[in-house]
């Protein structure tokens, strides 16, 4: 009989809704049973067939399990290489930093001009 090592809580990855997720993993780190917790107050224990059974991706060999950054400008085959996790937030920090600049400089050109009526 299956017996669970662990159970991780976390949420579903499939839609927008957010379903609690409890994962049961045995001692090989396989996740044999997904259920949710009835206190779940998004989804008080109810998860839909892919919350409940679509994690066979997990395992699959192809999945990227290491973060990609674009070099170039997305297009059908553009290309990606893998970095380090670290890296790859450091990456990520600089492009917010330079993206929040960008947005801080666009708002001092911005003006308002309110009116009672
Ligand atoms: S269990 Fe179903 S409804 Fe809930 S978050 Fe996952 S995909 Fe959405």
């Amino acid at each position: 009989m299956l017996q669970s090592s662990k159970i991780v809580s976390t949420t579903c990855p499939y839609c927008g809704v957010g379903c609690a997720l409890q994962l049961h993993i045995d001692a090989d780190d396989f996740i044999y049973k997904v259920t949710s917790p009835f206190e779940a107050v998004v989804n008080h224990g109810n998860l839909c067939v892919k919350g409940r059974y679509g994690y066979d991706f997990i395992y699959h060999n192809d999945r990227i399990t290491t973060p990609m950054i674009r070099k170039v400008e997305q297009h059908p085959g553009a290309r990606t290489q893998a970095f380090s996790t670290s890296t790859a937030a450091a990456w990520a920090a600089k492009a917010a930093a330079a993206r929040a600049t960008e947005l801080i400089n666009v708002l001092n050109f911005m003006g308002f001009s309110l009116s009672g009526f």
